[in-house]
Formats: C-alpha cells, structure tokens, sequence
C-alpha cells in the first residue's frame, strides 16, 4: 500500500460519510482526446481522497479510472497533422498514433497519464472503454437504452430545451467507414444483441453492440456506465455540472430509465497555472502530471493539486512560490528539513557528486539529510530540475570554472578583502564559521558588505548577488576558492 493511504482530508472523510455503507465503486473517467494535464489530475485525486476515506472506515472499495478511448475524436489536438481530419468520428483507439509512438491515438495520451499514476504509487484500475465494449460490459445497458429511445430523447429534450433529431438514437454504430456518427438506425434485434442501420452513404449495415461496433452517445454513455460499473461515486469538473450539463441529463436517465441510484457526487473547481490561465488542451496551457514529479514527491503533487479545498479554484505556482510551498510541505513531513533554496544551491554547486553534496549538508548542519544518501539524492535531483525550468532568474547560477571575465569591475579593496579571506579560510569550517569569517573580515576592512559579499559573488559566479554565502564557500572545495581569491 503506498503512503498516501493515511491522507485523509475532512472534506473527502466529509463526502464518505455520506456516502454511507458499501460496498463501493469510485469512478472518474477522462477522454484521452489531447494531453491529459494536472487539471484533470485534480479529478483523479478528488476520487483517491475519497477511496483513502471510504477504506479508513473499513468500506470495500474499487477504484476504477474509465478511459473513454472508444470516443470518437471530435477535433484534432494542438500539434497533430492536420491530416488527421480525415479520422474524425472514428474511435480514439482505432486512430493511429500521430508520433508512431504508441499503438493508438488513445494510447499515445493515456500512457503517459498512466505512467504518472505509476509513479505516484496509485492504486487504481485503469479501464478502457472500447475494451469493456468489446467484452460485452455495456451490452445489457445498450439493450435497455434503445428500449427506451423516446424516454431519453425526450429528457434530453427536456433538460436541454433543444429539439433533437427525428431520427436520434442513443446508439452510435460504427459504420464499415469507421464513423461512428451520422448512421440512422432501422431495427433492433434484441436477441441477436444487433441494430440495422442505414450509414452516411446509404449503405445498409448491421452493427453487434455486445462486440463494441459501436458506442453509446456520451450523455446516455454517462448513466449507463454507472449501471454498468456499479458506481457509487464520482467527481465532476463544474463545466458538467452547469444547469442542463451532462449530469443533470444523466441523473434522470439513471433514474428514470436505467433505474440505477445516482451515484455521490462532488465539484471541483478548474486549476490555473499562475499567469497563465486556465489549464486547457484545446488552447495548449497545459501541465503534465510527469513534470510535477519531476519537481516533487508524489505526496507533495497530491497536496499542492487537490489545495486545501478541491471545490475552489486554484492558482498554480511553480516558480517563485515554490520554494515556500515546498518548505511547508517538509516541515509537516520530516524532523529536520533542509530548506527547499538550499538543496538548490547544493544542487547547483557540486551537481552530480552525492559524496561532495552531503559534505556541504554537514558543513550547513544538515547531519540527518547528509546521512540519507538514497533520498538526498532524490532531494537534489527535484531541486535540479527546478532550477532548471521553473526557477526565477536570481536562483539560477553556476560556479564558473575560469576566472570569470566580470572581475574586471572589482575595484582595489574588494581584490584585498579576496586576499585577506582566502589568507584565514581553513578546510572543513562549516557555513556559519564562513559566514562569520566573511562578514567580520569585511567590518575590519571597513568594506561594506554589499561590496564584500559582492566581489565573492563575481568571482565565483560571474554575477553580484548568489546564494547564502557561507553554506555556499564552505561547499565548495577549499584549495578552489583560495586559489580564485588570491589569484583576482
Ligand atoms: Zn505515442
């Protein structure tokens, strides 16, 4: 069982309680249509708080995520060949993979996704929809639904307040074509688990809906699959939830025609990314779970995504704010944390060389995390990664190898307070001794410390401000930093 299992937040122990005794089955679906982002992360971990919460009360539970690969692909995803065009109508997981990557459409969105929810150690069933059609899961709830055609075509009326086609039908049969819209349906054979229907050609075609040569329309698809799953529980983002959306349409159906209960339900808000807008596919704003845990532990993914309250909106911040975000989360997680900016500056000053790294955590009094080789090293690779793509300019830096041509600016008594440092720096001192030797060496000088500290910085990094500077020397190599301050 993997960590998360013990985090249990009130709003989901809330949403259990109601939800009263089980057996249950969670369930949230998402169409691998384009990138599946964090936002439709946030689903998944709505529905994962609540499974942690059911089991915390002793509830059997399942833990379903329903991929809708058998959909069929409504509008070419940012960055896909306008070619594809031509597979428009036909089912994600009979699409070919734009970048051959991968067996499918569907695939080549759902397997990172999938990846993802591997390495945050979550335990979920993955199931995809032209499967369970295939094997026959939907048939029965098929059958039931071209039974009451006019019952749904006339709640779909309803709710919607549209008027729908004359000829509308909750099944959609695959024509010989691959289109899965645009066929009129003639006949049910309900022994024969078949529909006759006339194609977008006029061809006459039969279609066996317990073999997955078709699908449902996604509304009636909605209530069914609840029947079809024994579902006991959902989330939903607020777009489906709208006045006259999919699950006001899907309540009735379910009621209605299926007569299946409506399965528990909560709302959750959309997330943003911090100045730049709500997190979209269709519009290319788009975070990948896999680059959140490239930053972060899969527990510290699932607290800054679900926030303090999944039903508010949320604003993302990877940059500035991480650091801070990061902090907090350690000091709830571990005795003695390293601060988050630290273990960046560590990263960016002996990169690669653990031995080096946990002598500079030592030397900063960070006993405990030097002597965790396997999760500093997990530390100091999130930290890199940060530093790289999300960090704010003033975090990034670099010791440079050469003297950096910036000495140049260093004027006569910056150069003889390098001289007078490097003269009293002694092997294995700890960040606060440096910190005291750099600091007093300048009062006695009578140097500023701005000025001080500044002829350190252009030396070392090419650049006036840095890193802490005492942690920062007493990492680095003795002998290196005496021969830079003496040859300036
Ligand atoms: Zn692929």
């Amino acid at each position: 069982m993997s960590s998360n299992s013990n985090l249990v937040p009130i709003w989901a122990e809330k949403v259990a309680e109601q939800l009263g005794p089980g057996p249950h089955v969670v369930v949230t679906g998402i169409s691998p249509s384009g990138n599946i982002h964090v936002g439709n992360l946030r689903e998944v971990l709505v529905a994962e708080a609540v499974v942690n919460a059911l089991k915390a009360r002793g509830e059997e539970v399942r833990f379903v995520f329903h991929a809708d690969t058998i959909d069929p692909l409504r509008k070419i995803a940012p960055g896909i060949p306008t070619d594809f065009e031509r597979y428009i109508g036909h089912s994600l997981s009979r699409v070919p993979d734009p970048e051959g990557c991968h067996g499918s459409y569907a695939e080549h969105f759902l397997g990172p996704f999938e990846e993802a929810l591997a390495r945050m150690g979550m335990d979920i069933e993955v199931l995809r929809s032209h499967e369970l059609y295939e094997g026959g899961s939907y048939a029965e709830v098929t059958r039931e639904a071209l039974e009451h055609t006019a019952e749904l075509r006339g709640i779909l009326q309803e709710v919607s307040g549209r008027e729908m086609p004359e000829h509308w039908s909750p099944y959609l049969p695959r024509a010989t074509s691959g289109q899965l819209t645009g066929a009129r349906i003639l006949e049910h054979l309900r022994e024969e688990r078949k529909v006759v229907f006339v194609d977008e050609d006029g061809w006459e075609e039969v279609a066996d809906y317990s073999k997955g040569e078709g699908k449902l329309g996604w509304r009636v698809e909605l209530a069914a699959r609840w029947k079809a799953l024994r579902a006991t529980f959902e989330p939903f983002g607020k777009d489906h939830t709208s006045r006259g959306g999919s699950t006001d349409t899907a309540d009735r159906m379910a009621r209605e025609v299926f007569r299946y209960p409506v399965p528990g339900r909560y709302e959750y808000e959309w997330i943003q990314i911090k100045g730049k807008g709500a997190m979209s596919s269709s519009k290319g704003i788009v975070l990948l779970p896999g680059e959140m845990l490239d930053i972060m532990p899969p527990d510290a993914l699932r607290r800054m995504v679900l926030g303090r309250d999944p039903a508010r909106a949320l604003d993302l911040d990877l940059e500035a704010g991480f650091p801070r975000f990061m902090d907090e989360y350690r000091a709830d997680t571990e005795e003695k944390p390293v601060p988050f900016t630290h273990l960046v500056t560590v990263a960016q000053t002996v990169a690669g060389d653990p031995e080096k790294a946990a002598e500079m955590l030592r030397r900063s009094g960070y006993e405990g995390a030097a002597n965790d080789p396997e999760k500093l090293r997990q530390d100091l690779t999130y930290a890199r990664n940060w530093a790289k793509k999300w960090a704010p300019e003033s975090y990034r830096f670099g010791v440079r190898d050469e003297m950096p041509a910036e000495v140049a600016s260093l004027d006569a008594e910056q150069r003889r307070y390098l001289a007078a440092v490097a003269g009293r720096l002694e092997d294995g001192m700890d960040g606060d001794a440096v910190q005291n030797l750099l600091y007093s060496t300048a009062v006695e000088l009578g140097l500023k410390p701005k000025a001080a500290f500044g002829a350190l910085y252009t030396v070392l990094l090419g650049r006036k401000s840095g890193p802490k500077a005492g942690p920062f020397v007493a990492g680095l190599d003795t002998n290196f930093v005496r021969e830079r301050f003496f040859s300036v």
